[in-house]
């Protein structure tokens, strides 16, 4: 903070001299919370060096913290300056863009200091303690040279038996799940320092002696991150403590990962009520589609049953394994064609997206999914990652096929590329706000993409086909479903059956699906509401609008102006454009 002080004096000085009064305060908040954002996200890589890694900027690269007392306190106290930093500008003077920002910045100043003050995952969730992503992403990244990245490696490697030093003394009391989680991982990750550290060390142009070194510090490494994995193997936890986390921490979290006009227990009901308008209507199509596609075939009695026998009929419509990426990929060009037709928003056609194989490193995450380049390369590619289905059996394959019939996956294209989360990474980047590229809302980011799936289908996508409709609905569930199985286990004490019923009989989902967002579910909090919430918000704000500009609304307005806000909070947004 002292280093701070004279830079900002200066420029209020400077910027005081000329224009009139009022205009020049208004000026001068802006040019002064412009150059207070520069430096606190200066001094946030240099507090979290991990972080800065992730995000691609490669200062702090060599460099770990080690999670003891002290850094905690030290993290606190950080947070503490920079929130009172904060409450000496005034807000009214800023700009919307600097507002968002400013909002921004004070969540994640009052989430860190919740986290570390109230949550403390630190000490009973221990796959907190994985360091194989982070040194793989320093490993991986492509702005330094081999020997540099190696460099840096070998600095903070070294500190790797401090780290888990540090985290043994933290745990107490974990989750049972959570254990077994970072048994599994922490286990994972040795390969990055057995394997791919060594690969590189030996591929690389340092000295022999150099090398001797670093191989020395893998093996201590790989020593210090066994020993951790068996400690937690024997770590009598004869009465650990629940994955639930109850209403008082679920609704603060709710509050502070997704910034949102809504409470938790208000998005929980609309999905419980968005669930059964969807069972309506998913009966309807059904019964329209049923002589089509049974002929004389009695209809099951319950609609349930109904359903899924519709559902599980259209889901024969399905790619062949071999020909699943090159049908995403040519499904790309016919879905901007349609947007730029139905004058939907406009696409830069000048930052084209990848479609690619997805890299070893990812497999099993995902069936597709974005890489964006982080904010510190904004000119490198976009990437649309295809899984492979190379190692399934036939008969997994043919599941996971029928699962992203010819229908969801057009859907999923649309969520996942365009006009979803590709489209609004484009417009995201034009935003000019490095805070909203690296503080970004996710419900935001989720909720567009989930908005998109509905509004292209509202404007004729599909042809407005009953088994288009039926399927979407299907997908759609699935985020609903999402937000009341994470409401549902952490508040209402939903058991595994129950859970079960909801994901298999009532949102039509494979077993082997249910079971991992089960698991999903029981391993995180908050972040399954995300979908549904950022769409409920992005779809009433809408509609609003609709309502009060009447026929002077434009669908294509309304997106630009939305998208062009940044990954802002969408209550934020709305509260701008309803003004
Ligand atoms: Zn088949
Ligand atoms: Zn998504």
């Amino acid at each position: 903070m002292r280093k701070i002080t004279p830079i900002l004096c200066l420029i209020v000085l400077v910027g005081a001299c000329n224009s009139p009064k009022n205009e020049s305060r208004t000026q001068n908040e802006e040019v002064r919370f412009e150059a207070f954002k520069e430096h606190f996200i200066e001094a946030l890589w240099a507090k979290y060096p991990g972080w800065a890694s992730s995000v691609g900027f490669h200062k702090y690269d060599s460099v770990l913290t080690i999670p003891n007392e002290a850094e905690r306190d030290a993290s606190i106290q950080f947070c503490r300056a920079y929130t009172d930093s904060l409450s000496k500008f005034n807000l009214s003077a800023l700009t919307i863009n600097n507002k968002t920002d400013y909002y921004l910045i004070k969540n994640v100043l009052e989430s860190t200091l919740w986290y570390a003050q109230v949550f403390r995952s630190d000490t009973w969730d221990p796959s907190v303690y994985n360091l194989g992503g982070a040194f793989s992403e320093i490993l991986n990244s492509s702005q330094l040279t081999l020997e540099e990245r190696l460099k840096n490696i070998a600095l903070k490697i070294q500190k790797i038996p401090a780290y888990y030093e540090a985290a043994s003394k933290n745990i107490n009391n974990p989750t049972r799940e959570h254990t077994a989680l970072a048994i599994d991982q922490i286990t994972g990750s040795i390969s990055v320092f057995d394997t791919d550290i060594l690969k590189a060390i030996k591929q690389s142009s340092l000295s022999a002696t150099e090398k001797e070194d670093m191989e020395q510090k893998c093996k201590t490494a790989i020593g210090s991150i066994t020993a951790f994995v068996d400690f937690l193997k024997n770590l009598k936890n004869e009465h650990p403590r629940p994955f639930s986390i109850g209403k008082e921490w679920f609704s603060k979290k709710f509050e502070l990962d997704i910034q949102s006009q809504y409470s938790a227990s208000e998005i929980y009901e609309k999905a419980l009520q968005r669930k059964k308008e969807l069972h309506q209507e998913m009966y309807a199509l059904s019964t329209q589609l049923w002589p089509l596609y049974f002929k004389q075939e009695k209809m099951p009695g319950d609609t349930l049953g109904t359903i899924r026998k519709m559902i599980d009929k259209l889901s024969l419509q399905h790619v062949s394994r071999d020909s699943f990426q090159t049908e995403i990929e040519k499904q790309i060009p016919e879905l901007v064609t349609f947007v730029k037709n139905k004058d939907l928003l406009y696409i830069d056609p000048s930052k084209p997206l990848v479609v690619r194989k997805e890299p070893a490193y990812m497999q099993g995450v995902a069936g597709a999914s974005i890489s964006s380049p982080g904010p510190y390369d904004k000119n490198g590619n976009t990437y649309y990652n295809v899984g492979s289905l190379a190692s399934y059996s036939a008969a997994e394959a043919e599941s996971y096929l029928r699962e992203y019939n010819n229908y969801i996956l057009q859907i999923l294209n649309i969520h996942e590329a365009i006009p979803g989360h590709y489209t609004q990474l484009v417009y995201s980047n034009k935003a000019p706000s490095l805070i909203k590229a690296i503080l970004g809302n996710g419900a935001m980011i989720e909720g567009w993409a989930v908005y998109t799936e509905k509004m292209m289908l509202e404007n004729g996508y599909g042809n407005n086909a009953p088994e288009m409709w039926l399927m979407y609905y299907k997908w759609h569930l699935r985020s609903v479903c999402n937000t009341i199985l994470d409401y549902s286990l952490h508040i209402n004490n939903m058991s595994y059956q129950e859970a079960m019923h909801l994901l298999i009989d009532e949102a039509f989902q494979q077993e082997a699906e249910a079971k991992g967002k089960y698991k999903r579910a029981s391993l995180t909090q908050v972040q399954l509401c995300s979908y549904f919430t950022g769409f409920t918000e992005i779809y009433t704000l809408r509609e609003a609008l609709k309502n009060k500009e009447g026929d002077k609304f434009e669908l294509k307005k309304f997106h630009e102006k939305f998208l062009g806000f940044g990954s802002a909070p969408v209550k934020y947004i709305s509260e701008a454009m309803l003004k």
